[in-house]
């Protein structure tokens, strides 16, 4: 037995255990028979006011692997729906996952603690409700990269070993992933109610989402068409955020959409190498429905469904008005993910001031890039280092560097009416453009060794570049390079199922 700590580990304060009553089942992980810690973020435990240093041995392991549950937690397993792949399944729910409570972090901001592969739930509709180590290193690897590169993601606190086999294609060692995350409310989980015709519960959903991520609407008799703006809002900047890093989702469903704005559930997802519209990793998306340029156009349409979700919130009086305010919202969602995309773009390219033709002068190097399928990560960080001379690196990308020169003719004359020097230029464009990120190989070998060595340097390497992905640094010149073509052109990711 472990000793009782003095002080709780945790200081929980868990609003939608307690504030929300059927909306979730109250429920309890599964104990695993030898938990050991593969990883675990000190800092985030920091951040979160966690006892850290009780937390980062055996007592973390006990209580990450669902072995003891720590004073304060109440675990509920929380209902939700969703569209998958464009059809609607109404029963989701966690399956495999529990909110485990809330606290507060450093700043005062209401975090959730989830685990996922805890083990089934009354959601698991035949599941195992487990994960396994592979799926669960790919979530804190993704996790960390997007937060290093300023993009607001849900992240991972801790990684445990279950001891246990998992059973999918094959047998895998098994793992429980501690996920914090700015709130677990998705698209899905507004449309679990609406499907049902609950708008009791509805309500009490909305609310509480106002509540914990736009309070300046609390009260307002238009906060439900004020909290589809301010979710749409969020999407767009996180959308265009993806874009110009290359990141591609991969599962996109509605469940897998948040209110917060953050990141979630990127079970199979990739950074995309050399720049393609059509890109796409995962293996279940034999359509592309999720491929990379579709990604604005998937966030629209999950919105939509939102809107739906919480059309009979907006005006019962006057449905006719409320689809309309509801429309317009959805409409205007393309002119929004726009402007943050040519906000991002502008960084990119190293323009400070606004002009007319940023656009069309960032679409054609994206053309560029594409016709002649350049990576797109080192295209534009090699454009920040030929903004301070070093134009060669840039050019070696290029197999016909002709249209590269005029397209470079015509950046060089807008980048004239900027005020800043070349070299302040192309320092703040190589703030915008990482140089590492997680490349699909490394990511690989990472996850191979832990996976079937239980080897976690490649991870704990990989996590180290990637902590600071803007900043170069010498002897990491292979984390910068992308996969020889053949690797990338076969390369899929799974589902963490
Ligand atoms: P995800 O693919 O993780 O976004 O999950 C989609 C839905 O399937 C959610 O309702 C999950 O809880 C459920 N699910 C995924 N994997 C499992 C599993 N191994 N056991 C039970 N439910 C699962
Ligand atoms: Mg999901």
């Amino acid at each position: 037995m472990t000793e009782p700590a003095l002080r709780p580990l945790f200081h929980f304060d868990n609003s939608y255990a307690r504030d929300l009553p059927g909306l979730a089942v109250p429920w309890q992980p599964r104990r695993v028979d030898a938990p050991s810690l593969l990883w675990f973020n000190r800092a985030l435990a920091e951040e979160l006011q966690l006892d850290a240093e009780a937390l980062a041995g055996e007592r973390g392991a006990a209580i990450f692997g669902g072995n003891e549950v720590p004073e304060g937690a109440t675990p509920i397993a929380q209902a939700y729906a969703g569209h998958q792949f464009g059809g609607f399944s109404p029963s989701l729910g966690d399956g495999r996952a529990l909110l485990l409570g809330e606290v507060l972090d450093r700043h005062g901001r209401r975090r959730d603690i989830a685990f996922k592969g805890s083990g089934p739930t009354p959601f698991s509709r035949g599941g195992d409700g487990r994960a396994a180590v592979g799926p669960v290193l790919r979530e804190v690897i993704i996790g960390e990269a997007l937060q290093a590169l300023g993009i607001p993601t849900t992240r991972a606190l801790a990684a445990v070993a279950t001891g246990e086999p998992v059973f999918r294609e094959g047998t895998l060692p098994g793992a429980v992933l501690t996920r914090v995350a700015a709130s677990h409310l998705r698209v899905g989980t507004f449309q679990f109610f609406a499907a049902r015709g609950d708008i009791d519960k509805l309500r009490l959903l909305a609310d509480h989402a106002i509540a914990r991520h736009d309070p300046q609407l609390a009260g307002d008799p238009d906060r439900y068409m004020g909290l589809l703006r301010a979710v749409a809002e969020r999407q767009a900047a996180l959308i265009a955020r993806w874009m110009h890093v290359g990141f591609i989702h991969g599962v996109m469903n509605t469940d897998n959409m948040t209110i917060s704005g953050e990141s979630i559930d990127f079970g199979p997802c990739a950074f995309m190498e050399a720049h393609d519209p059509d890109a796409v990793f995962s293996s279940i998306d034999t359509h592309g429905r999720y491929a990379y340029a579709n990604q604005p156009l998937i966030a629209r349409w999950n919105l939509a469904r939102l809107a739906e979700a919480l059309l009979p919130l907006v005006d019962a009086d006057d449905p006719q008005r409320a689809v309309a305010g509801a429309t317009d919202v959805i409409d205007s969602f393309p002119a929004l993910y726009d402007r943050h995309w040519l906000t991002g773009a502008r960084a990119k390219l190293g323009l400070a001031r606004g002009d007319d033709g940023d656009q069309a002068l960032a679409d054609d190097w994206l053309a560029l890039l594409q016709s002649q399928a350049v990576d797109h990560t080192l295209a534009w960080r090699y454009l920040a280092d030929a903004a301070d001379g070093d134009g060669p690196k840039l050019q070696a990308l290029f197999e016909d560097a002709r249209p590269l020169h005029e397209w470079l003719a015509r950046w060089r004359a807008r980048a004239q009416a900027e005020s800043s020097m070349p070299a302040q230029r192309a320092a703040a464009m190589r703030r915008a453009s990482p140089l590492y990120i997680a490349r699909n190989h490394h990511v690989e070998d990472a996850l191979r060794a832990a996976s079937a060595d239980g080897n976690l340097q490649p991870l704990h390497a990989l996590l180290a570049v990637l902590a600071q992905p803007f900043d170069e640094r010498p002897g990491l010149e292979a984390y910068a390079m992308p996969a020889p073509p053949e690797v990338t052109a076969h390369y899929r990711t799974f589902c963490g199922t």
